[in-house]
C-alpha cells in the first residue's frame, strides 16, 4: 500500500466512526428527549510495536496482553510482525448537557450519566462491533480485544485488580490523553469520556504524543496545585497518593450501584463525579 493509501485508509476509518458516532440512533441515553450519549468522538492511532504497550506489560503484569500477543489469539492462523499492527483508538466525550446535569451532583450520579454509562456503553460495544465489521468487509482482519473471550479481570501485583487489556492506558498509547489524580485520562475532549479500541493488521506510522509523562496533564502532579477531584469524590478514595480503587469499588458496588437500578431496572457501575466540576472535565487544564 502507497504512503496514500495508508493515509486514506486511517482517515476512512476516523471519518466512520465520527459519522457513526454523529448518526445512528443507537448514540442515545434512551430518555423522552433521545439525547445522544456522546459528543464528537476524537480518534486516534498507536502501532503495534511500540514499546509502551511491553512497559505496560511490565508494570501490570506478565497476564497484560501487548497488541501482538491478543491479535494472536483472534487470528492464530496468521503470521503478522508487531510493526504491521495498528491499534485504533477513541474518545467518545459526555455532552455538554449530561455533564451539566451530573455538576449539580454531590453523593449521586445524575440520571442523564448512568444512562451514558448503561446505554451509551453499550453504544460504545456496537461501535467496536462495527469497526470490527468495516475492516473484515475490506479484508482487513480486526479484532476488538475487550470482545476476546479471553478478556478478563485478574489480580495484578502493584495495581490490585486490573484486566489483560485497558482502553484508557491504550488511549495513552496513542497519544489521546494523560492520566489525572484520580487515574481518569485527560484528554483533549476532557475526562469525562468513555474510549474503546480495535487492533488491526493495517499500516500507521509510530503514534505521536504530545507529551512525555504519564501524568502531564494534571495540574496536581504537573504544578502541585488543584486536588479538585479529591472533594468531588463522596467515597474519600483520593487523597494525594492518588485513587484508591478498593474504596471507590465498594461505594459504586454498594451505593450507587443499587441506586441506579431503582431508576434504570438494572444495577450500573455509574458513579465519575470525580470527572465533573473540575478543570479538566471538559479539556486539558491551562498550566500557568
Ligand atoms: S481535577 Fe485537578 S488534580 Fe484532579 S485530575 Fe483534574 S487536574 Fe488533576
Ligand atoms: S468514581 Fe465515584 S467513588 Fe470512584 S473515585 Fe470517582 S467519585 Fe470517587
Amino acid at each position: 500500500m502507497s504512503d496514500n493509501g495508508k493515509v486514506k485508509t486511517l482517515e476512512w476509518i476516523e471519518k466512520k466512526i465520527v459519522d457513526f458516532v454523529k448518526n445512528s440512533p443507537e448514540n442515545s441515553l434512551k430518555n423522552d428527549e433521545n439525547r445522544p450519549a456522546w459528543g464528537t468522538p476524537l480518534v486516534a492511532f498507536a502501532r503495534g510495536d511500540d514499546a509502551l504497550f511491553s512497559e505496560q506489560k511490565k508494570d501490570i503484569g506478565p497476564f497484560y496482553w501487548t497488541p501482538p500477543e491478543l491479535f494472536e489469539l483472534a487470528y492464530p492462523e496468521l503470521t503478522i510482525a508487531d510493526d504491521e499492527l495498528a491499534v485504533i483508538s477513541w474518545i467518545l466525550p459526555q455532552t455538554r448537557l449530561t455533564r451539566q446535569a451530573h455538576r449539580h451532583e454531590k453523593s449521586l450520579p445524575a440520571e442523564a450519566w448512568s444512562r451514558a454509562r448503561l446505554y451509551g456503553e453499550q453504544f460504545n460495544e456496537l461501535l467496536r462491533s462495527k469497526i470490527v465489521e468495516w475492516l473484515r468487509e475490506a479484508d482487513i482482519p480486526a479484532v476488538a480485544p475487550l470482545q476476546l473471550p479471553q478478556w478478563q479481570w485478574q489480580e495484578s501485583k502493584r495495581y490490585g485488580f486490573a484486566s489483560n487489556w485497558s482502553e484508557r492506558h491504550t488511549a495513552y498509547i496513542a497519544g489521546l490523553g494523560t492520566f489525572g489524580l484520580s487515574d481518569g485520562l485527560i484528554t483533549p475532549a476532557g475526562k469525562a469520556m468513555r474510549c474503546g479500541s480495535v487492533v488491526a493488521r493495517l499500516p500507521v506510522a509510530p503514534a505521536e504524543r504530545p507529551y512525555t509523562k504519564y501524568n502531564a496533564y494534571c495540574l496536581f502532579y504537573s504544578q502541585g496545585t488543584c486536588g479538585k477531584c479529591i472533594e468531588r469524590c463522596p467515597a474519600e478514595a483520593i487523597n494525594h497518593s492518588g485513587h484508591d480503587k478498593k474504596r471507590c469499588a465498594a461505594y459504586i458496588g454498594e451505593i450507587t450501584s443499587p441506586y441506579v437500578e431503582k431508576s434504570l431496572g438494572e444495577p450500573v457501575s455509574s458513579c465519575g463525579l470525580c470527572q465533573v466540576a473540575i478543570p479538566c472535565e471538559a479539556g486539558i487544564p491551562q498550566q500557568k
